[in-house]
């Protein structure tokens, strides 16, 4: 297998192997470069390239911008390097990993529908499931192009097992191949843990946890590892749903029932039908109501479709000023 070095500014670097992305070789290397989707959208692992030649997985991914390309900007997370590199980027310690991903072959154990277009898909490793409530793993299967990011829904584990719960997206490439034809017993890759949305442990605030469609996967795990340890924290669970149908049922909103802290769960539906009695609007309407400038006192975490998101993030930073570091968020682009 070719390697090549990739030096960055001349301060630090790694090796990237032949078929590992920029990002996920910097990462197993523990060098904190900047990062957030590892999909092609975010744009925050933008670098420069200085000197050497690349191949770009995605040449029009839309984290960048034809300005960007100009420069002879790349996305970390969509480049894999073909020969010695230099580059420009700003690491940080804040992106270390806090465990440095691995890439690891699965087999689906199970698959059980959650709603009419949700799966909870269940794979076994071999090796133990590390990683941190709220992180997620790049999934893919062979003979199909480029992987997807994944929440785990589940708690980390010794025996192996990882949950996602995945949203059928109507035309979309990946979920088509996972619903109509991955089978139990069918062999995924598993490339992870990647995100930094991850359940803060040390963190005395109570927690409020915000999801929107396929969101719920990693504030269920961050949820049930808050609620696993008996804390004053209390836990705030709020999901919002397009419609009643879209609602999972008992099964997988239930499990705050065994909490050993205080919690509330809420579910808001955005476009109810007349046999819907609960709580109705977009889930951060109904957030801002139950809360208001007591905002600033939680530990936020949420998770979902970009538009749900940006709406999130203007009540919370424009309108009640949530100090950024109290927010831990994943767009699903
Ligand atoms: C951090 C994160 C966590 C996520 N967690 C979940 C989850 O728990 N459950 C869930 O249902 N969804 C989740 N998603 C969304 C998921 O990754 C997919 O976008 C979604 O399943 C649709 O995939 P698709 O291939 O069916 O759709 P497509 O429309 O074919 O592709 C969707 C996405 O794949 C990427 N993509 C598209 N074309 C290419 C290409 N040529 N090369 C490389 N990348 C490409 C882009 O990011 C695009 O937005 C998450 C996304 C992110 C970023």
């Amino acid at each position: 297998m070719m390697s090549y070095k990739v030096d960055i500014d001349g301060v630090s670097s790694f090796t990237a192997d032949e078929g590992d992305t920029l990002l996920s070789a910097a990462l197993r290397s523990r060098i904190g470069f900047p990062y957030d989707c590892s999909s092609g959208g975010c744009g925050n692992c933008r670098f420069e390239l200085v000197s050497g030649e690349v191949s770009e997985l995605w040449p029009e991914a839309p984290g960048l911008s034809a300005r960007d390309r100009s420069k002879r900007k790349h996305l970390a997370c969509q480049c894999l390097a073909k020969s010695d590199l230099k580059i420009k980027v700003r690491t940080g310690d804040e992106y270390l990993p806090a465990i440095p991903p691995g890439r690891i072959t699965g087999q689906v154990s199970a698959i059980r529908d959650v709603t009419h277009d949700m799966r909870e898909i269940t794979i076994k490793t071999q090796s133990p499931a590390c990683f941190k409530p709220g992180q997620y793993a790049l999934v893919s299967s062979a003979g199909v192009a480029r992987p997807r990011a994944y929440s785990m829904s589940n708690l980390p584990n010794d025996e192996g097992i990882w949950q996602f719960i995945i949203r059928k997206v109507p035309g979309g490439a990946f979920t088509a191949h996972l619903f109509d034809a991955v089978k139990p017993g069918d062999p995924l890759i598993l490339d992870g843990p990647y995100g930094m949305a991850w359940l803060r442990e040390d963190s005395q605030r109570d927690i409020l946890c915000i999801s929107g469609g396929s969101g719920l996967a990693p504030m269920l795990s961050i949820a049930r590892g808050a609620s696993g340890k008996k804390m004053d924290r209390r836990i705030n669970f709020y999901f919002g749903a397009r419609t009643a149908v879209d609602i999972p049922g008992p099964r997988d909103l239930d499990f705050l029932m065994g909490s050993q802290s205080p919690c509330t769960s809420k579910i808001v539906v955005s476009n109810p039908d007349d046999s819907w009695a609960g709580e109705t609007g977009f889930v951060h309407e109904c957030v801002e109501r139950d809360f208001g400038s007591r905002l600033e006192d939680l530990e936020i975490y949420l998770a979902g479709p970009p538009a749900m998101v940006d709406a999130v993030q203007e009540m919370l930073f424009i309108r009640y000023r949530v100090p950024v570091q109290q927010v831990h968020l994943d767009r699903f682009f």
